[in-house]
């Protein structure tokens, strides 16, 4: 595994950037400017969220406004761009395909690169995982450059800059992981792991339109008008969190990456530079925090029978195009009028879910009644800003 340790940053610096998708060019520029790294001539690989095939409009995935001011500004800058990604989709065509409705693909001038062309396979140190294939640009790339979208996520209650390396594996790879690691501390664990076999040098996070609710592919868009920026992921993620009014110690990644030395997690502890606030009546993901002893044992005993969110196919929605069943890591769906699905095998990751093409599939849980995570002010803040 590659020494990752060496490539942190000696601080938890984090800017937040007033941003438009209408203006990008301007918030891209501050960012470069307060992150200067000698990008002349250097290999950058920049690494969106392109999770399917979705259009920009829906707010899943990377905004292409940020890819182009972006590619534009470092090319000014005297480097050699590659823009990719590996979607949840697996296929032959499925990276372009996803990359093109996306609006990435056009963003990137001539710049973008299919992942899934060139893979390696690498050892990792990890409880879980031994050997991995990931996308060889990622390891070639003299700069990466991450950009993650802020949203929330179903099974690890946000996604961020951690969580979008998840991406770096190739094809049917992240399905193997899913299924190799099942249980949601574990798997929380094997992302840190795989975020520690290249550490972006620099993560630029799409809060434009973030996401709240049931991502990472739902409905509940959140204007925000920002852009978070920080050499240091797990303290942007652990930011991200707190504007949700999720305590960054209960997302199980962040609280893993932070005891490993990564990145300060707690805003307080952070140096912040721009306004942020928690965002008003966040509506948090139906997922659980297994937080502490007690979190672990209610996890435990309560998942399967009250915790876990359940699947529901709308039959009015749904093409039966059949991608969750091709993309199901345990084989736990089969058609029949829509999707069936058989509990007993299910492994609660959501990758159906994330990658309906048609959002024909909803989630319910018992949890909605009980749940922990929302700590956003119910009342609409007057002066609450809070200025770093
Ligand atoms: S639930 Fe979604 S992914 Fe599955 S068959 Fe229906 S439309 Fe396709
Ligand atoms: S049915 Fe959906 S949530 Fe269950 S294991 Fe398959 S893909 Fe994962």
């Amino acid at each position: 595994m590659a020494d990752s340790s060496k490539k942190l940053p000696g601080n938890s610096f984090v800017l937040v950037a007033q941003a438009d998708y209408s203006q990008m060019d301007r918030a891209v520029e501050e960012i470069l400017q307060t992150f200067p790294l000698p990008w002349k001539e250097k290999k950058v690989l920049i690494k969106p969220n392109i999770l399917g095939p979705y259009p920009p409009e829906k707010g899943i995935t990377t905004h292409p406004s940020l890819i182009r001011s972006l590619v534009k500004a470092l090319r000014k800058r005297g480097a050699r761009c590659a823009v990719g990604d590996n979607p949840g989709l697996h296929g032959y065509t499925a990276n372009e395909r996803c990359a093109r409705i996306s609006g990435i693909l056009e963003a990137a001038e001539g710049d973008y690169i299919n992942l899934a062309r060139d893979s390696a396979r690498i050892s990792l140190e990890s409880r879980f995982l031994d050997k991995l294939v990931v996308s060889r640009a990622v390891l070639e790339a003299d700069l990466l450059i991450n950009v993650p979208k802020f949203k929330t996520h179903v099974q690890t209650q946000v996604t961020g800059a951690v969580k979008n390396m998840f991406g770096i594996l190739v094809g049917a790879e992240k399905a193997r992981v899913h299924h190799a690691v099942p249980r949601p501390r574990h798997f929380s664990e094997a992302l840190v792991d795989i975020y520690q076999i290249r550490v972006p040098d620099l993560t630029l996070m799409d809060a434009v339109v973030g996401m709240e609710g049931n991502g990472p592919s739902g409905k509940d868009l959140r204007p925000i008008g920002k852009i978070l920026a920080s050499r240091n992921g797990v303290s942007l993620d652990g930011l991200m969190a707190a504007m949700m009014g999720i305590p960054p110690r209960r997302v199980d990644h962040l609280d893993i990456a932070c005891q490993r030395g990564l990145g300060e997690i707690a805003p307080e502890r952070m140096e912040i530079q721009g306004s942020w606030e928690p965002l008003w009546k966040f509506k948090t993901p139906l997922s659980f925090a297994s937080q502490g002893w007690f979190g672990a044992v209610l996890n435990r005993l309560l998942y399967r029978p009250l915790i876990k969110p359940r699947l529901k196919v709308r039959p009015d929605l749904c093409t039966r195009c059949e991608v969750c069943i091709q993309h199901c890591p345990a084989q736990a769906l089969s058609m029949q009028d829509v999707p069936h699905l058989d509990e007993k095998k299910c492994i609660a990751c959501y990758c159906c879910y994330e990658l309906c093409p048609s959002q024909a599939m909803e989630l319910a849980s018992w949890m909605r009644w009980i749940h922990p995570g929302d700590k956003t002010p119910k009342e609409k803040p007057h002066r609450a800003e809070r200025k770093a």
